[in-house]
């Protein structure tokens, strides 16, 4: 069991304008956590950046937040999976040419690979799965670094799990790139946080009704978990000022469960 305190933000109301004016870019935007947490930043004045693999899905968190009288967001299609060194160039110039800065980078995108032991685990799927969950992750937060130093005050959030805190039988490579990603954020915070105004912190949202957690929990019964929108607080609370001084922490985004 690490022995950092685990942090928790608790009923955090976010001001209306929390987000105005700043540009945050949210990876695995077109569906579940990251999806609501894009809507959310619109609502709250911030321009989304909306990173992701499937071009309709991003379309409709867009449409979503435009509709809603957001600031027009952006889309960038990305295979995290696949991607090289050209797409994150391109993805590097379009963003000095456009907005020339990020206020926020929340690394969300994320896949479960097998829920099977050690013994048996695919070496590939290991591969795919450290390799979007923590390789990604770092490529990117190395291709954003200038454009979040350019920002007053810049905040990056890595999503962490229960299993990337203590290990837990047959969660494999996920639970093994969790710890990565944590860290990673320490790693990078005790990097950044003297010298720069960008801070670096983790969150583990718990058990969230999406795809990703019926996939894992087949036969459990949906209505019973938080939604995606339930557990936003805490990130709005790293993406916003309040958590100006708040660097290399690790958050559950939800009490812990019963
Ligand atoms: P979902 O499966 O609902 O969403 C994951 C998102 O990541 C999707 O938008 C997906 O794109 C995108 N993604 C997956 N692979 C890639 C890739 N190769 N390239 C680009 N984008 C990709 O999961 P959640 O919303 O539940 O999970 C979000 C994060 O929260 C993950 O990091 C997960 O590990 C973490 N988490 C979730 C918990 C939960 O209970 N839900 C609990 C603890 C942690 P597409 O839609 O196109 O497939």
């Amino acid at each position: 069991m690490k022995v950092t305190e685990i942090a928790r933000i608790e009923n955090y109301e976010p001001a209306e304008d929390l987000l105005d004016g700043r540009i945050v870019m949210i990876t695995g935007a077109g569906d579940g956590i990251g999806a609501a947490l894009a809507k959310a930043v619109g609502r709250s004045g911030g321009t989304a950046i909306l990173v992701g693999r499937t071009t309709a899905k991003l379309e409709k968190v867009y449409d979503a937040i435009v509709d809603a009288g957001g600031p027009r967001p952006a889309i960038f299609v990305m295979d995290f999976e696949t991607a090289g060194a050209e797409q994150y160039d391109q993805l590097s110039d379009a963003i000095a040419e456009t907005y020339g800065r990020l206020d926020g980078l929340v690394h969300n995108a994320g896949i479960l690979g097998e829920l099977t032991p050690i013994e048996h685990y695919d070496v590939l799927t290991w591969q795919r799965v450290l390799h979007v969950n923590l390789t990604a992750p770092f490529i990117l937060t190395r291709a954003m670094l200038p454009f979040l130093r350019r920002s007053e005050d810049a905040s990056l959030i890595f999503t962490s799990s229960g299993v990337g805190r203590k290990g837990r039988g047959f969660w494999g490579a996920y639970a093994v790139s969790k710890f990565g990603t944590e860290g990673l954020m320490e790693t990078l915070s005790d990097e950044l946080g003297e010298s720069t105004p960008i801070r670096a912190n983790a969150v583990n949202p718990g058990a969230t009704r999406t795809n990703m957690r019926a996939t894992a929990f087949p036969a459990e019964d949906p209505n019973r978990l938080a939604t995606a929108e339930d557990i936003l607080g805490t990130y709005l609370y790293l993406l916003g000022p309040d958590s100006r001084d708040v660097n290399g922490r690790s958050f559950d985004a939800q009490p812990p469960q019963a």
